[in-house]
């Protein structure tokens, strides 16, 4: 039987047909998926109207709705392995992976269930006579949740969980790659015993995405995934005027100074650059190395790269699984090609795993020595496990590189004068810095980019302002 989408508290097969959803080790199909047709995203999404205006959920007390999402936040513990699992079978990333993924999903959880009573507003003071004036935070309403396929579990819980913490409703649409573990994770919604119509499942390719943000009841549109269809959700958005938010593409500079300890920050580089197969928007990929370091940092970054083990993701020796899919093998693949007509020199990797491999979409990590600034490798995302080293001669031609990007995601900064980094960081347009250490995240974080990077922060206190107005209540005394 195919799988099925939550509407209304309800499980549904929807209108519409069937798509296949595809095990990336092996490229066989594992299950077949609705495709939600317009009038099921406006089921949806009059569903989730209707439970945002109910008694069961506008009255729901912050203690209750907080409750809810610690009892959710238990049972995604209780149920990790399976979902690890079947992340893991859908979207093909290594168990360490997944397993953090769904560690990280309960901990999003208890985190904003925190934040569901202690949203305030503030009382301020105009100069007008005999008034009381304050502000006070409401939810926005019906959200759209639109998530890419490279880490689907924790994206949707950076948005579902401050919007459920604010007193929204929401229909998320998983992407049509990776859409079993969300599927699943709705049943534990139901069990958790979330009102019928706060949350709504729908799954389908990019027209059921444009349906869901075309909706007039559609309060607010959290998109993450490419620039290219940020650009369109953001100008679809204007013409109606939704509140967006945006997590879209990286190509994150990596600088290693002259001084850096480069035995010691390879293991990061490295795995900041091919974590989940280099499928990641905060994925190391352009490495500013000074000129004086460059040939030692990429031979022992190439040999590090080297040695990783390409193999199924439920497989707890692999290193790097495959990447999600055919086509994104095709692209990553087509971008190498690309590298070597555009002259640089292919140091390591460079073509699809062979042998026992061959039927998954697995791609050897790959190393690009002597890359210049306007090749398109150099430019462009191509989210897989390529990386490009990049000589640099002065600190201030460095700062101008790494910044010569549409996207301003994240940087990374290795060196052993602390205070050096900082004032790079400082001159760095990202919205996330790290300095001597691969990428973290933590819902205490904000999370988002600069530039064509995004618009907007996930996580910390800035995603419960992502998900609420400001009221401003003024009484004649
Ligand atoms: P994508 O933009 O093609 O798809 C993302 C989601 O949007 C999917 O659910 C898809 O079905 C839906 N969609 C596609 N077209 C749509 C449309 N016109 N209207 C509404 N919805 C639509 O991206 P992808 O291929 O799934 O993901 C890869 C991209 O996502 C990369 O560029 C990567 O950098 C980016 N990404 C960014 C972040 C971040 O936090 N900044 C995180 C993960 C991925």
């Amino acid at each position: 039987m195919p799988q099925r989408m939550l509407i209304d508290g309800k499980w549904t097969a929807g209108r519409g047909t069937t798509f296949p959803t595809y095990d990336p080790a092996t490229g066989k199909v594992i299950d077949e998926v609705p495709e939600a047709t317009d009038a099921d995203v406006d089921e949806a999404v009059e569903a989730a109207a209707r439970a945002f205006e109910s008694a069961e959920w506008a009255g729901m007390l912050p203690a209750a709705r907080a409750r809810l999402m610690l009892r959710l936040a238990d049972l995604v513990e209780r149920n990790a392995e399976e979902l690890s699992r079947l992340e893991t079978t859908d979207q093909g990333q290594p168990l360490y992976v997944s397993g953090g993924s769904v560690a990280g999903l309960a901990e999003h959880l208890r985190y904003y269930a925190g934040w569901a009573t202690k949203i305030t507003g503030v009382t301020a003071s105009p100069s007008v006579p005999d008034v009381d004036f304050r502000t006070h935070r409401e939810p926005l309403g019906v959200c759209a949740l639109i998530v890419p396929w490279n880490f689907p579990l924790p994206i949707a819980a950076w948005k579902f969980a401050p919007a459920l913490a604010a007193g929204n409703t929401v229909v998320i649409k998983p992407a049509e790659q990776t859409p079993l573990s969300t599927l699943r994770l709705g049943e534990l919604f139901v069990e958790a015993g979330f009102p019928a119509g706060v949350v709504n499942i729908v799954t389908g390719g990019p027209a059921t995405g444009r349906a869901l943000v075309r909706h007039p009841k559609v309060a607010k549109v959290s998109f993450t995934g490419s620039t290219e269809v940020g650009r369109e959700i953001a100008a679809e958005a204007g013409r109606s005027l939704k509140r967006v938010s945006l997590e879209l593409g990286g190509k994150a500079p990596s600088i290693i100074t002259a001084d850096a300890d480069v035995d010691a920050i390879i293991a990061g580089n490295l795995m900041g650059g091919v974590f989940n197969s280099g499928q990641m928007c905060a994925a190391l990929s352009r490495y500013y190395v000074d000129r004086r370091r460059a040939d030692e940092f990429t031979e022992k970054l190439a040999g590090a790269a080297s040695g990783m083990r390409l193999g199924p993701g439920l497989d707890p020796a692999t290193n790097l699984g495959p990447l999600v899919s055919e086509e994104q093998l095709e692209r990553v693949d087509g971008y190498v090609r690309l590298g070597k007509e555009e002259g640089a020199e292919l140091v390591t990797g460079g073509a699809r795993a062979d042998g026992d491999l061959a039927n998954g979409y697995f791609y050897q990590p790959t190393v690009f020595g002597g890359v210049a600034q306007d090749m398109r490798i150099a430019r462009e995302e191509i989210f897989g496990p390529v990386l490009s080293v990049l000589p640099y001669d002065d600190p201030d031609e460095l700062v101008a590189k790494a910044n010569d990007t549409e996207y301003g995601l994240t940087a990374y900064i290795w060196s052993r004068d602390i205070s050096e980094a900082n004032r790079l960081a400082r001159r760095i347009r990202a919205g996330s810095v790290y300095i001597n250490t691969f990428p973290i995240l933590d819902p205490a974080a904000p999370w988002g980019g600069m530039k064509a990077s995004g618009m907007g922060r996930e996580m910390g206190w800035e995603a419960i302002e992502a998900y609420t107005e400001v009221k401003s209540i003024w009484t004649k005394l």
